[in-house]
């Protein structure tokens, strides 16, 4: 995919307008010039005005995807780098937040740096999560200040939980100081060792063992109390059980600094997809039932879950065309998020216009605490287009990923994602037409 330079001065016209922080939600056009917004609403082009009729598209502040896995360095045959960014552009994210779990892990300043210097060649931001531990074993706590002043934007050593107790409380002690949070892949080991899929009516059916959900619930409780008992900012990635959000919500009403994010697919999927083995499905947390899916739709829509989070995690097909019990976890998540959720969410009245924007944009980047991109005079260009009423298929042999695994392959979604604007220049899966 390339980006294009737009012209010095570009009207956006007839387009859906959608900003919640300013209560707007209305068709207009836009102007931009040389990477500024300069006009909203009514714009009488004059002479040297290029113009993009949107035909009804939707744009609205750059959407910011908090979890997410590039797998570069490390693992460049499933993603790398740039594939991962034309992936969020085609999907509609101006920018992500880069998961450390790659080889080596993000846990030296000079990977960091690395990471983000790689990322400066595509308009999709990539903002890096440093680990908490070195190497990510959960024994030593990584150097946290000197990674915060490289870039990195929060501490994870997603994939695993931090067992010990102790490495945790200070590593919440440190976000303090620090000024960034802990973000918590809540999993107690010996709880799901060896576990395939959700632990319940279905893993019995299919025979495969099971990831209880006590093991996310434990987890979430011992991270909680430490947060609490520290003062220190906790997040938790990817929530998918009643459980662990009760816990969130009452830990909120307790004034503790945490905050929560959760997938597209754990809001749209059950374990009852995993019925024909196919592998991508197999995730952590795992798809769990309807009642966890509906706790997380009412989290969403109040704001307790104050971020849709992808878990963006390409996997070659040597890692996910083996048997269900043998395949790797994780499914892609760029491409496919945005449609799901207006197709899904918006569609069926489980959220309004307002609160998608919210989840995607606003609340993911309050949490790490970057700049709010908005739909402003004067406001630097960095927006979502998406069209509300187009009808597609997911194609895997039409992603920009590097890999296929996603489990909404063959899905017929309504909505999908143009690509994204970013200073002066465009990216996408549509051309620009000035
Ligand atoms: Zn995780």
């Amino acid at each position: 995919m390339e980006s294009y330079i737009l012209p010095d001065r570009l009207c956006l016209k007839n387009a859906r307008l959608i900003d919640p922080a300013l209560n707007l939600d209305q068709v207009g056009d836009l102007l931009l010039e040389r990477g500024i917004i300069t006009s909203v609403g009514s714009v009488s082009a004059s002479g040297n005005t290029l113009s993009w009729n949107l035909n009804g598209a939707i744009i609205c502040p750059g959407f910011f995807d908090l979890h997410v896995h590039l797998r570069e360095p490390g693992n460049e045959v499933a993603e790398t780098i740039r594939s991962g960014q034309e992936s969020a552009a085609a999907g509609g994210f101006t920018a992500v937040a880069a998961m450390p779990n790659t080889t080596p892990p993000l846990d030296q300043a000079g990977v960091v740096r690395w990471v983000i210097e790689q990322a400066s060649f595509f308009p999709v931001s990539v903002y890096p999560v440093a680990a908490i531990t070195r190497g990510r074993k959960g024994e030593e706590l990584t150097e946290m200040v000197e990674l915060r002043q490289s870039g990195a934007i929060a501490f994870s050593d997603d994939g695993s939980w931090v067992l010990s107790a102790e490495v945790m409380r200070r590593a919440l002690e440190y976000s303090l100081l620090v000024d960034a949070p802990i973000i918590s892949h809540a999993e107690e080991p010996t709880l799901s060792k060896g576990g395939q899929m959700h632990e319940g009516e279905m893993s019995t059916r299919l025979g495969l063992p099971g990831l209880p959900r006590i093991s996310e619930d434990v987890a979430t409780l011992r991270d909680l109390m430490l947060a609490e008992y520290t003062g220190g900012r906790l997040h938790l990635a990817h929530v998918s059980t009643s459980g662990a959000l009760a816990a969130l919500e009452a830990a909120q009403a307790r004034g503790v600094k945490v905050s929560g994010e959760a997938t597209p697919h754990h809001l749209v999927l059950t374990d009852g997809a995993v019925v024909g083995y196919d592998t991508s499905t197999k995730m952590k947390p795992p798809l769990r039932e309807a009642e966890d899916a509906s706790s997380l739709w009412k989290a969403i829509k109040s704001g307790v879950i104050a971020a849709i989070a992808t878990d963006h995690a390409p996997h070659t097909s040597e890692d996910k065309e083996v048997p269900y019990d043998e395949a790797s976890f994780g499914a892609l998540g760029l491409e496919t998020a945005v449609a799901l959720l207006w197709d899904h969410g918006v569609g069926k009245g489980l959220l309004d216009p307002f609160e998608m924007v919210r989840r995607f944009c606003h609340g993911p980047r309050a949490i790490v605490g970057l700049p709010i991109p908005a739909l402003k005079e004067g406001a630097p260009v960095e927006l979502t287009v998406f069209h509300p009423d187009e009808e597609w298929q997911v194609d895997k042999t039409r992603f920009y990923s590097k890999s296929v695994n996603s489990p909404f392959v063959g899905w017929k979604l309504t909505g999908r994602p143009w690509g994204i604007l970013k200073g002066q220049r465009w990216a996408g899966r549509v051309e620009p037409k000035f």
